[in-house]
């Protein structure tokens, strides 16, 4: 899909309101768009969320976004926050903000296989 036509998709999806910013949680902004055709009655979840930098990581859980790194959801989303002030798009940081994942690095599962085999 180029992205012309992407483009004027995600403005039909704004114009026919068929996205909807739905609220704010933190730096992740929530929307919810509809889906037409076949899937007609399917939601689909998109978020925003507020880099440190202020930019925007896009998330969407409909088919295109799996094998794509935008769909029109996203982009219809982003026309939404750009038109509405009301909605915030510069990083805030959040007090006891659990958002900061600790992630356990890999290598704990081979450190302990040589661990044990440093017991043979
Ligand atoms: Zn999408």
């Amino acid at each position: 899909m180029s992205s012309e036509v992407m483009v004027s998709r995600a403005k039909k999806l704004v114009d026919d309101g068929d996205v909807e910013y739905v609220n704010t949680n933190g730096n992740t902004h929530n929307f919810q768009g509809r889906g037409h055709n076949t899937s007609k009655d399917k939601i689909y979840i998109i978020t925003g969320e507020i880099q440190q930098n202020n930019e925007i990581a896009w998330s969407c859980d409909c088919h295109h976004a799996q094998f794509n790194d935008e769909c029109k959801h996203m982009l219809a989303c982003s026309m939404i926050i750009k038109n509405d002030d009301s909605i915030r798009i510069e990083y805030k940081i959040i007090e006891g903000d659990d958002d900061v994942v600790v992630t356990v690095p890999e290598v704990v599962g081979k450190v302990a296989y040589k661990i044990e085999s440093d017991d043979d």
